[in-house]
């Protein structure tokens, strides 16, 4: 069986780091991205270069026909896709809950729990073995924001990511008679880019001080588990919901 993953928010970060080790793992990969063609171009030629299938695939997950439309594409160009990784997310600004802003609540939950949900409904119709599928793997990339709560500053991105890990406890139950195995990462700080648009160029810097580690994550220490739990050697994993964070 050919391996076919969509990874969503795949043209830079943790995302782009996936798309490379899925791609030297045998994968054919659909490369997602909201904007950013020219990255995301970039990592489809570093995914080609392991002699795989790569193509990148603009769509806002935030919006369900555009998930349907990635989906459509990756069936058409690659097939049907045997791993998700809902990865695309972002932070919003940093303020205080009584100052938050409606468009940022609205951003952070459309792209980060909407957009998760939609690619997994997705997912699941190409996937079921009641739909004619042969199973299959969702990962969701959480935060220890989720359990932290992010007080001060990003309250509304930590209960985002609270919901995907509830998205996962409660559909890895559901689809599993169907073959299909749901796990999540809740990631520590990672060195990317997410920390400077939403306004924290020093997150990074301020968390190796505290880390029991002594640094902060590069996006590959999160690929590699990752694609563990996408291996056949995580067959009897699911629902699981692993802390990479350096021990924070
Ligand atoms: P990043 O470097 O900011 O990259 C974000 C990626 O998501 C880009 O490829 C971007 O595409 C894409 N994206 C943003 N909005 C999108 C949308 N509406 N539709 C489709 N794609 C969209 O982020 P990252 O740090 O790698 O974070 C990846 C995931 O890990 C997120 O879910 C984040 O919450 C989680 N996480 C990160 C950290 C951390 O410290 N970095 C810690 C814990 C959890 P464009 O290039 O086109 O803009």
């Amino acid at each position: 069986m050919t391996n076919i993953a969509i990874i969503t928010g795949a043209s830079r970060g943790i995302g782009a780091a996936t798309a490379k080790l899925a791609a030297s793992a045998g994968y054919d990969v659909c490369v997602n991205y909201a904007s950013n063609a020219k990255a995301a171009g970039l990592i489809v030629d570093d995914c080609k270069a392991f002699d795989v299938r790569a193509i990148a695939s603009k769509a806002d997950i935030a919006n369900p026909d555009d998930v349907a439309k990635l989906f459509a594409e990756c069936d058409a160009q690659l097939g049907k896709v045997t791993l998700l990784v809902n990865n695309a997310g972002i932070v919003g600004n940093a303020s205080k809950l009584i100052d938050l802003r409606n468009e940022d609540l609205h951003a952070t939950y459309a792209i980060n729990v909407f957009g998760s949900i939609y690619c997994c409904r997705e997912a699941i119709k190409r996937m079921a073995r009641s739909e004619g599928g042969n199973g299959g793997s969702i990962i969701n990339i959480s935060s220890i924001a989720a359990k932290l709560g992010s007080p001060n500053e990003y309250i509304h991105y930590a209960s985002s990511k609270a919901a995907i890990e509830t998205l996962t406890i409660g559909l890895s139950k559901e689809v599993g008679p169907e073959g299909i195995r749901v796990n999540c990462i809740r990631a520590g700080t990672v060195n990317t880019e997410i920390h400077a648009t939403s306004g924290n160029p020093d997150r990074p810097k301020m968390y190796a001080g505290i880390a029991p580690l002594g640094r902060v994550g590069e996006p590959a220490d999160i690929a590699e588990t990752i694609m563990w739990l996408a291996s056949d050697k995580a067959a009897f994993t699911t629902g699981a919901i692993i802390r990479v964070s350096g021990g924070v």
